[in-house]
């Protein structure tokens, strides 16, 4: 095994405390100058600055009044684990459970409050790294789970890792506590696992504040991604994205995949919008994509080509289920009810549908046939699915 540096536990532990101070700033500096996911940016700057404190006053145990550095202390380390928990859904946009991890911090600090601080605490420090493990297990699962929703298994625990090496560290301090009690009382006591556990601390605090990092540059990466491919007013692919993914069905039908296209077309739209003004219309246009929206599966695409037109991409589909979708979309949207200033305006369109072959050189290709059917919907009186080639 190689030695460690042979380093006293109070110098550690005061680069600890500036490892969490630093860390405080820079997420506050994220959450106030930056802006970036503001309310977990400054969870996590409170956590950090939290568990610097606890660390802090801890190292002035003896000097500082024994309130404040061994019941204080300890409180403010599980409020820091506390408000990690809450942060890790806060990155991602999800309503943390706030309930739990306050009665747990607040029942442990209770506990303690009845226990006197005297002599031999191994019973405190089980109390407080129990709390505290189950706090950061909690994160660690929490952001397992969160990541594994929008990358491959690896990665996910991978970048969740940090959080379960911490979880372990802690539960090694609760094992020694009990396995052990008033060998190691203290982290401030010169042995060799406290100064390990100190090392290892540094060294997490470190790598879980820049895991942490990366998942909120991961969060606005997937932002910026969602920006370049969306449309801003319907949520619908933009034309480039639904062109993207029109290619890669293409080339799929290569290798013997059918897809088939539905364009879609508000029918007199322009009346809407003379008659009910540009923000109807725009209303309009979002309701158009929520009626049609539960008429496809989440392998299919629904594209807005620009105005009031929009296009279904239907992998693995054929003319015949093609049309059976476009004519459930147009009774979806027939029947959503739209209404605007209190008035009721009747929504529908005209659907032209396509089938991709062989024969088509290009996606683009398809398109224009599946344009052409609409505009024959539209001579038969609009509010009509029309096949293409028929
Ligand atoms: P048809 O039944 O033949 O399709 O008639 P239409 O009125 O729907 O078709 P037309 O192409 O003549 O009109 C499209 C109108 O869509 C013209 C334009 O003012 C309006 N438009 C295009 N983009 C937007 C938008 O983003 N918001 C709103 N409110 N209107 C838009
Ligand atoms: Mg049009
Ligand atoms: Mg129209």
């Amino acid at each position: 095994m190689m030695p460690l540096p042979a380093t006293d536990p109070e110098t550690l532990l005061a680069a600890i405390v500036l490892v969490f101070f630093f860390a405080a700033v820079v997420w506050w500096l994220f959450a106030t100058g930056m802006r970036v996911t503001p309310r977990a940016s400054l969870c996590l700057a409170t956590a950090n600055l939290l568990l610097a404190g606890a660390l802090g006053t801890h190292a002035l145990r003896g000097l500082a009044p024994d309130l404040l550095s061994y019941w204080g202390s300890d409180v403010l380390g599980l409020l820091g684990f506390g408000l990690l928990c809450v942060a890790v859904p806060w990155i991602s946009d999800e309503t943390p459970r706030m309930a739990w991890p306050a009665l747990l911090v607040g029942a442990a600090a209770l506990a303690l409050l009845l226990m006197p601080y005297e002599g031999d605490l191994h019973r405190h420090s089980m109390v407080v790294y129990a709390s505290m493990s189950a706090l950061c297990l909690s994160s660690a699962c929490n952001a397992y789970r969160l990541l594994r929703q929008r990358v491959r298994r690896a990665l996910s625990a991978t970048l969740a890792a940090p959080l379960f090496i911490v979880t372990g560290l802690l539960l090694v301090r609760l094992l020694e506590a009990w396995l052990a009690p008033g060998v190691t009382p203290d982290i401030r006591a010169s042995s060799s696992f406290n100064i390990a556990w100190l090392w290892s601390t540094l060294a997490l605090n470190l790598v879980l504040n820049a895991t942490m990092a990366f998942f909120v540059l991961m969060r606005l990466i997937l932002r910026i991604q969602r920006l370049t491919r969306r449309d801003p007013l319907t949520d619908a692919l933009n034309r480039r994205a639904l062109a993207e993914a029109m290619d890669h069905e293409h080339a799929r039908l290569q290798r013997g995949a059918p897809y088939a296209l539905v364009m879609v077309d508000m029918d007199r739209f322009k009346q809407l919008n003379d008659s009910h003004g540009h923000a109807a219309g725009d209303a309009a246009l979002q309701a158009l994509v929520q009626a049609l929206k539960p008429c496809v599966r989440a392998v299919d695409r629904l594209g807005r080509l620009g105005g009031e037109e929009f296009c279904a991409l239907l992998p693995d589909t054929g003319l015949a289920g093609a049309l059976l979708v476009a004519e459930r979309m147009r009774v979806n949207l027939e029947a959503c009810g739209f209404s605007w200033d209190g008035k009721t305006c009747p929504l529908t369109a005209s659907f032209g549908v396509a089938e991709a072959s062989l024969a088509d050189a290009s996606a683009e290709q398809v398109l224009m046939r599946a344009d052409r059917a609409l505009y024959q919907a539209k001579a038969q009186g609009r509010n009509v699915v029309q096949a293409s080639g028929a």
